[in-house]
């Protein structure tokens, strides 16, 4: 057995800070919490333990091209066929390849993170490399394949009655027999038949779909073009996807139609700015009640680390609410968009919280640091000033995924 002494632990889905006189867990899961008074502020210190973090959305194919779209447009830096993270994949040797993506998934790892949800590109092969890379790491990577070609030209797209080519529908079967999923970039890279058949295929297979939506103004007007209807409707009706991604240009009506259908939303507000897009309109979205998932997007754009994710988060929600104290957003509701908030989405262990008798897959953040140690609000400090170098340690399902080894603790 293994136990971390007089710490801190954000306790339960609510995530509410308690003091925690033994923290133990044995093989893969938490055996002890003797759970103290509750606790929000330290006068010197203490090491805090938090769920493992999930991110809700990367794409960790592109880590070996860090800031490599600089300066693109997102057209320009990630469609198919011709777009820089296409062009520049294709030339890498799967050796080297997989050694970049071992490398993002140890960041992940030394800042937390236990688990990502991956729209991997580049077909079957591409999904086996992440898998061994995961494999290799024990970050988990929940694999969402998408197809190596486009499979339709855009005359097929515009006419918008093809169904999936046999070789296509053949990758499908061979994209899941590997990956937990299926993503494409737009609703507008398939037909709506394609679409009816891949949520069937999906479906009998037991599998996750997920798409990007309303990243940009044009994902709405192309699919309005073609088909009469937006591309976040046709999402919901034709796919019926586990998570939508982006929603950076979300209407009012668009968000009701999202809170109705109970799909999560998965936000990737660095990501967005970086590309110079507007940022996701946060407090509506929370406030219309969708299940909220963080992603940190392209490596090529961002670091996967979510403390920055959160931080950048935590910020603009508390903008977009405005200097009135009443709509305030709770820190801990950011905090439960990287673990509560996943089990709506992948159930089974993935808990996202913290009890006894649950994984032991927690982070020890070290609010021993002179930028930490005497906090006067730690919900808060959570998601606003803990950096990377400030987690001491992850674990998953009990197996250490990162330790530091400078500084000694337990
Ligand atoms: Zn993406």
């Amino acid at each position: 057995m293994s136990s971390i002494s007089d710490c801190v632990v954000l306790h339960g889905p609510e995530l509410r800070p308690h003091h925690c006189k033994h923290f133990a867990w044995q093989g893969d899961t938490i055996t002890r919490l003797d759970l103290g008074s509750p606790c929000n502020s330290l006068d010197a210190g203490a090491l805090v333990v938090i769920p493992g973090l999930y991110n809700g959305h990367t794409h960790l194919g592109d880590s070996a091209l860090p800031d490599g779209a600089a300066g693109l447009t997102l057209e320009e830096g990630f469609f198919r066929p011709h777009g820089y993270k296409y062009r520049e994949l294709a030339k890498l040797d799967a050796a080297t390849h997989q050694g970049h993506i071992e490398g993002a998934l140890r960041y992940m790892a030394q800042t937390g993170t236990i688990s990502h949800l991956d729209f991997r590109e580049q077909g079957p092969f591409g999904s086996q490399l992440l898998r061994d890379a995961s494999t290799a790491v024990g970050v988990q990577s929940i694999i969402l394949g998408q197809f190596q070609d486009s499979p339709f030209a855009a005359e097929t797209l515009t006419t918008n009655t093809a169904a999936l080519p046999p070789a296509t529908r053949a990758e499908l079967a061979a994209l899941l027999d590997i990956a937990d999923g299926f993503s494409e970039s737009t609703m507008n890279d398939l037909t709506d038949p394609a679409w009816l058949e891949i949520k069937a295929t999906t479906a009998a297979a037991g599998k996750l779909r997920a798409i990007h939506c309303l990243e940009n103004p044009a994902y709405r007007e192309v699919s309005l073009a073609r088909t009469g209807q937006g591309d976040l409707i046709r999402a919901i009706e034709l796919l019926a996807p586990h998570i939508i991604v982006h929603l950076t240009e979300a209407t009012d009506a668009e968000i009701a139609l999202l809170a109705q259908s109970a799909i999560t939303g998965v936000l990737n507000p660095r990501a967005n700015t970086t590309l110079g897009l507007p940022v996701p309109p946060i407090m509506q979205l929370l406030d219309a009640g969708v299940n909220l998932l963080l992603g940190t997007d392209n490596v090529m754009l961002n670091p996967p680390n979510l403390f920055a994710e959160l931080d950048f988060t935590w910020r603009l929600a508390r903008s977009q609410a405005g200097e009135s104290r009443a709509h305030e957003p709770d820190p801990l509701r950011i905090l439960q968009m990287v673990t509560t908030n996943i089990a709506r989405v992948l159930g089974g262990d993935a808990y996202g919280y913290l009890a006894t008798g649950l994984p032991a897959s927690f982070a020890v953040i070290d609010f021993h640091a002179r930028h930490l140690r005497s906090t006067r609000n730690l919900s808060t400090s959570l998601v606003s000033r803990v950096g990377p170098g400030d987690v001491l340690a992850t674990y998953r399902e009990g197996r250490e995924l990162w330790r530091d080894p400078d500084r000694a603790w337990a």
